[in-house]
């Protein structure tokens, strides 16, 4: 059986494993991360499984492609998917500050009912598939027999095959050389732009349960609490997203300024006071959404196919859980 090694454990990596173990590879995927997921990223307030969970990375997804709609719908009679509705409002500066006003609009938003990584790891353990977290790739090297991952302390791996969906700066970094022979590396540094990442304890808002910022620090704010299968909590836990170009500008600043000056605006728009907030966490997400130059590549994924290496990720198919899912269902049908 020939052996494929899929390096990343997000939503690319489980649809180009469910893919291609259904083709009848040896699939094996590892992940530097703790846990399968990427920037599906779940995290709860304790260790006690009941505790309140919040979403700090993607917060919901949506679902056109048919092939793709297949594979929600599974879920969602599973129960591992469900549709999230909040109340969504927009924030807009006028001539007295922040203006909130209704933005109802009629978009399916699905979310997963214990988090979004709940869902990517079902993905994996529902198919069965060897997934090895805490296993980082250090390098990639092309062999005569196929390639040898340099996994560090856990020794090497090789693989007749490789799906690689890390971010486009870190896969040219595994690939080395070799990056050079794959266009879609050629802008790396600009496929993905950062986003500053804050948890806050702040009360509900009556009239809405997620907003869009326009021209703020700010670009979104989601009440987990009101995300299906959630416990009520006196702590609702609020997931505060920075936009692309303050996070880029202030990418080095500390964490404890980049959360002063987002809970400042989070306030300054909900009229909330600061004593009303607790901050829980933050997270720098170095590569988190499509930068220009994903824009521009569009192209699901890239194979390099005699060699039997293919790039996947959100980045080369317009960014979102459903891109990456479609690229990684690409690079599975590129290498059959
Ligand atoms: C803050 C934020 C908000 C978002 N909001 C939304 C949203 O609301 N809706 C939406 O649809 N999308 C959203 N997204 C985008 C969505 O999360 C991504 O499109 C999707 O999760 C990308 O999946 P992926 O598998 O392509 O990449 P990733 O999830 O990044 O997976 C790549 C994996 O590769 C691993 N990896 C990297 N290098 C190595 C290595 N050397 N060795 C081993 N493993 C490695 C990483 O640890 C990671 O787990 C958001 C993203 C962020 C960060």
């Amino acid at each position: 059986m020939a052996k494929v090694l899929i390096i990343g454990a997000g939503v690319a990596g489980a649809s180009a494993a469910l893919a291609l173990d259904e083709a009848g590879w040896d699939v094996v995927v590892v992940d530097k991360a703790r846990r399968p997921g990427g920037r599906c990223a779940t995290r709860r307030l304790s260790v006690d499984p009941a505790s309140p969970w919040f979403d700090y990375g993607a917060q919901y997804f949506t679902a056109r492609d048919p092939a793709f709609r297949v594979r929600v719908e599974r879920d969602l009679a599973s129960r591992v998917l469900a549709r999230w509705s909040p109340a969504v409002c927009m924030a807009e500066q006028g001539r007295n500050g922040w203006q909130l006003t209704a933005s109802p609009d009629d978009r399916e938003r699905l979310i997963g009912p214990d988090g979004l990584n709940h869902w990517v790891r079902y993905l994996f353990e529902q198919a069965d598939i060897d997934v090895r977290c805490g296993q980082g790739v250090r390098r990639l090297q092309r062999t005569t027999q196929g390639w040898r991952a340099d996994l560090g302390e856990h020794g090497y791996f090789n693989a007749d095959a490789v799906v690689l969906t890390a971010p486009a700066v870190q896969a040219a970094t595994l690939l080395g050389d070799y990056a050079g022979a794959l266009p879609a590396l050629a802008n790396a540094d600009d496929a993905l732009s950062p986003c500053h990442s804050l948890v806050v304890a702040a009360p509900a808002l009556a009239e809405c349960q997620a907003i869009f910022v326009k021209d703020g620090p700010l670009s979104w704010c989601a009440d987990n609490s009101h995300k299906a299968g959630q416990t009520r909590t006196n702590a609702r836990l609020w997931t505060l997203h920075a936009g692309p170009e303050f996070s880029a500008a202030r990418l080095e600043d500390t964490p404890e300024s980049i959360a002063a000056t987002l809970t400042r605006e989070f306030a300054d728009i909900t009229g909330l006071q600061a004593r009303q907030m607790r901050l829980v966490r933050t997270h720098r997400w170095r590569y988190a959404r499509p930068g220009p130059a994903a824009t521009a590549l569009d192209m699901r994924c890239q194979a390099a196919l005699n060699d039997r290496l293919v790039l996947a990720g959100d980045w080369l198919a317009g960014g979102r859980v459903e891109g990456a899912w479609l690229s990684g269902a690409a690079a599975a049908a590129q290498l059959g």
